[in-house]
């Protein structure tokens, strides 16, 4: 590998920002692509809150609800860093793709509302980045309102996330008192509502504002050198270490609408951001992206981008080496070599044909069918395979039928490959061998009855059986077919493993207290 792609991996910082609804990843996405100057924009963050972009690329499914389906890309050079970013789709759009994107990136950044703190989904993503031990930054949004003490935050995200954290910078007041952030890690003020060269203002020896100041005589520069005394004799010593493993988040606060602190937390990230990272193949062999030979796994299939085409997009996270336009790779589980001519980033209202990409990127590829969620490509001799996706505990089910009886082949066929796809999880009933379907969030299910329609040509019919409680067992031979009740449905997976779906805690807690000796499991 020349020097010059070395640079280049070096240089690439790949992200995706988690957060609960409208604590501001679409603001700070703006932000943030806005201080690069975007080069490459998938169009979803604005479009889908501003409708600024053309929609013509997107599935009928989303111009209906006016929202992405499902996660893109977003790429801007910063300094010298080429940075991507991948958005995980959530409220409704909540799906296994928005779980699975965070297996392509190297690192995450966690917007918090200040006035509600750790939330739902916030702790769900956050769950999947610890599992792969991918260092999160932390950035506490809205303080131009009125939210929760500093405090209280910093003590909310070790006692409900269990992660140690370390503030890079304090607020001074707040809402309507907000003056600033004082900033341990560039030691210096940064004052809020501020012209660009009276914004930043140096500390003294003794970590105060140097020399006359007005912020000097509030309650709120007071308030913050208090708490800032109290962080560094009792709260956590910075360690990097720690950082790259997703043990410690460093914590920013901002904001991110009026553009507050958001560069800031942007150059620090990067300082600490780390670059591309290896991989482990599934026989634990560890494949470095700066080795020679090009290599990436397909972590998502995107659907019907271009109704017109019928197409599929295969996104690409490249693990090694460097792709270039026109290069003939091989998919490891088959064998198959491709060129590849086709492949994409994508552009807002145009798809734009990437001719290079390096390790750390994402590229989409032109499918027709071939790829599957999961699968990985090489570009040398030698074949190999990732590790495995993992596959994620669904939540909501529902019991399909074709509406057309006729239509039975067409129907198992649909489901059989859009299961494959990872579009839905499929499971079965005992003996009747009724199909219900597993998502995690509805429009899994959504997606699904439109690519019926669409693809297979049958319309289906979904009967809602709710949420459940899904567990596999460990011990699968002690499971006897009597355990099965409506309020613990006992079912098989695609891998014909047995899988319990409980109605409730509750009703999990009773089973278990009646059968102590089976062991149950959740996926993640
Ligand atoms: P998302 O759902 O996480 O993408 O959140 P958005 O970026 O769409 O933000 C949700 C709402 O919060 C919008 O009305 C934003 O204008 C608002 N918002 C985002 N950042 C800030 C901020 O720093 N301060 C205030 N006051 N509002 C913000």
């Amino acid at each position: 590998m020349t020097p010059k792609v070395q640079d280049q991996i070096q240089a690439r910082r790949t992200f995706a920002i988690i957060s609960h609804p409208d604590a501001g990843k679409t603001t700070m996405t703006e932000k943030l692509l806005f201080f690069g100057g975007a080069i490459r924009d998938a169009g979803t963050v604005k479009a889908r809150k501003t409708g600024k972009f053309a929609t013509s690329d997107w599935m009928e499914i989303e111009k209906q609800r006016g929202i992405s389906v499902t996660s893109s890309v977003m790429q801007f050079d910063y300094d010298d860093f080429r940075i991507n970013i991948l958005d995980t789709p959530g409220h409704q759009d909540f799906s296994e793709d928005t779980y699975r994107t965070l297996m392509a990136v190297d690192s995450a950044v966690m917007i918090v509302d200040v006035a509600k703190g750790i939330e739902a989904q916030t702790i769900k993503l956050f769950k999947v980045c610890r599992l792969r031990g991918i260092p999160i930054f932390t950035f506490i949004n809205k303080l131009d309102r009125q939210g929760k003490e500093p405090l209280e935050l910093m003590a909310e995200l070790e006692e409900v996330l269990g992660i140690e954290s370390y503030a890079m910078n304090w607020p001074i007041g707040m809402g309507k008192e907000f003056l600033g952030i004082y900033d341990r890690h560039n030691n210096r003020i940064e004052q809020f509502r501020t012209e660009e060269k009276d914004r930043f203002l140096p500390l003294d020896e003794n970590g105060g504002l140097a020399g006359e100041h007005s912020m000097k005589q509030t309650s709120y520069y007071t308030q913050a050198l208090d708490d800032i005394l109290l962080l560094n004799e009792a709260g956590n010593d910075f360690d990097h270490e720690k950082v790259k493993t997703g043990k410690m988040t460093p914590v920013f606060f901002g904001s991110a609408l009026t553009n507050f602190g958001v560069q800031t937390f942007l150059e620090t990230y990067l300082q600490f951001a780390p670059t591309p990272q290896p991989r482990k193949t599934d026989a634990e062999e560890v494949i470095n992206p700066v080795s020679d030979e090009f290599s990436g796994f397909i972590f998502k299939i995107q659907a019907n981008m271009n109704p017109a085409h019928r197409d599929r997009i295969a996104f690409v996270r490249i693990v090694s080496g460097k792709f270039e336009r026109g290069m003939t790779v091989t998919l490891s589980r088959t064998g198959k070599t491709f060129k590849l001519t086709q492949s994409t980033q994508f552009l807002a209202d145009d798809r734009e044909t990437v001719e290079v990409a390096v390790a750390g990127d994402i590229i989409g590829l032109h499918d027709t069918g071939s790829y599957q969620i999961g699968d990985t490509i090489v570009g040398g001799k030698r074949l190999f395979n990732y590790e495995k996706l993992p596959q994620f505990t669904p939540e909501l089910f529902v019991r399909v039928t074709a509406k057309n009886v006729m239509k039975s082949k067409h129907f198992h066929k649909g489901i059989m490959q859009l299961v494959q796809e990872g579009a839905i999880q499929y499971y079965k009933t005992l003996h009747t061998e009724d199909v219900i379907l597993g998502a995690v969030g509805q429009l899994q299910f959504e997606v699904f009855e439109y690519r019926m329609k669409n693809e297979y040509n049958v319309e289906v019919r979904m009967e809602p059986i709710g949420n459940k409680i899904a567990r596999w067992i460990q011990n699968e031979s002690d499971v006897k077919e009597s355990m099965s009740s409506p309020r613990s449905m006992l079912v098989r997976d695609r891998y014909d493993r047995y899988v319990f779906l409980f109605e409730n805690d509750f009703a999990m807690r009773w089973f278990l207290d009646k059968n102590n000796n089976i062991e149950l499991y959740s996926l993640l």
